[in-house]
């Protein structure tokens, strides 16, 4: 069960919103999942920054994208978790 062993004491931040005035949301581990200590800022769409790290002492991994929680058009899903094939560059044309 190595895998396993190795998940605990990762540490996971995210940050979102714009730079000027960004958002931090802490995790913390609640029954084996990873709970946000806070709410993400308001607004659908924005950018993240995920910093994950091993362990307390461990090199942090970052991921930055952009989450949109605008519905999509033509199927169910938020933007962000789409599962359609559509196009989502149009609207930023
Ligand atoms: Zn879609």
């Amino acid at each position: 069960m190595t895998e396993l062993t190795r998940l605990v004491g990762q540490v996971i931040a995210v940050t979102a919103g714009d730079r000027s005035k960004p958002t931090k949301l802490e995790f913390k581990e609640d029954g084996g999942k990873l709970v946000s200590s806070n709410a993400l800022p308001a607004g659908n769409d924005f950018p993240v920054s995920v910093s994950i790290k091993p362990s307390a002492s461990g090199k942090a991994v970052y991921e930055k994208f952009n989450l949109n929680l605008e519905k999509c058009p033509t199927c169910k899903h938020q933007e962000y978790a789409c599962i359609c094939a559509h196009s989502h560059d149009e609207k930023k044309k």
